[in-house]
């Protein structure tokens, strides 16, 4: 555990700590990212994350729910990009700028992004699952050269669907080479349509040097992970983020236990190395 971790925890792991609204910006139907700034100006001093952890965001009366950090983690900002999805992301949409929440965090493991230099990277994503890539995305534009090719390859169910569509060209100028993809096109899209383990077949990858970082649905991170195979990347170079339904966030309540593993304190990023025993791929 970090320092910034256990002061942020000193006085009791499940203490949230206020936070207030300072934007709300409607990234697509159903999404929006929330920049929330602790009401504490030394808890904010004190807050840092690694790229794929995650924050308990609670609502007084509501209840809390695990959700990714979207944000740079060389910047002081706290981003959340979230999904509409049951009670309490209903009760967030209904919030307006200048409310007050609470969070507690940061929790979990962080995507390797140490292990990952020298190397090239495939980023694979799909819908909401982009969010908690986003951060990985930042710290490897920051690095640049740390890193060799890198690949985004990112799907969404429409092109009003995809998520961030605002900074792909600063991505871009930073050497991410992306290949979007979208279930469903419209008129005006001329792009690739189907799912995000087709982008696969249209790049080269020098197997040998590569890293998979995937999150999004699980029946997507499966695929991702035959391609990734199929291509010799070995299961200790394929990097997931695995979700379950979670409580306590610090390995007490056993909702999100998957084999031996708790996801929110030994997750939520595994390797697959990790994550195959209990993933049965060979169903599919
Ligand atoms: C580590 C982690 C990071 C996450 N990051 C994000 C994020 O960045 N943005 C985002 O929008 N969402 C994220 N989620 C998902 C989010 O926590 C759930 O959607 C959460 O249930 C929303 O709370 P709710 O009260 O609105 O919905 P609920 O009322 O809890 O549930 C809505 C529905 O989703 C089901 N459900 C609940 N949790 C999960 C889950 N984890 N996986 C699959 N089904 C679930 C419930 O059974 C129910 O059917 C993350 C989840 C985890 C575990």
């Amino acid at each position: 555990m970090s320092a910034v971790q256990t002061v942020a925890r000193s006085t009791s792991p499940w203490l949230p700590y206020p936070v207030t609204i300072e934007d709300i910006h409607q990234e697509v139907p159903g999404i929006a990212t929330y920049q929330l700034g602790f009401v504490d100006s030394a808890v904010a001093s004190r807050f840092q994350f690694r790229p794929g952890q995650f924050n308990m965001i609670y609502l007084p009366g509501v209840g809390e729910s695990a959700i990714s950090i979207s944000s740079d983690p060389s910047t002081t900002a706290i981003l959340h990009t979230i999904r509409i999805a049951g009670n309490l992301t209903r009760a967030l949409a209904r919030r307006r700028v200048g409310d007050q929440i609470a969070l507690r965090g940061p929790y979990g493991s962080s995507w390797p992004m140490d292990a990952c230099k020298g190397r090239d990277l495939v980023i694979a994503c799909g819908g909401v699952g982009l969010a908690p890539l986003r951060p990985a995305i930042y710290h490897v534009i920051n690095h640049r050269s740390d890193y060799g090719r890198v690949f985004l390859l990112y799907g969404a169910r429409t092109p009003g669907d995809l998520l961030y569509a605002g900074e792909y060209d600063a991505w871009r100028e930073a050497d991410i080479e992306i290949a979007v993809t979208v279930d469903i096109g419209d008129q005006a899209w001329s792009g690739n349509m189907g799912v995000v383990p087709v982008l696969f077949y249209s790049m080269r990858l020098n197997a040998p040097k590569t890293m998979i970082l995937t999150c999004g649905p699980e029946i997507m991170i499966r695929f991702v992970i035959f391609e990734a195979l199929a291509r010799k990347i070995p299961p200790d170079r394929i990097f997931l983020s695995v979700e379950r339904n979670m409580n306590c966030a610090i390995g007490h309540c056993g909702h999100c236990q998957l084999g031996p593993a708790f996801i929110c304190k030994d997750g939520p990023i595994f390797s697959y190395r990790q994550m195959e025993p209990y993933m049965h791929l060979e169903d599919y």
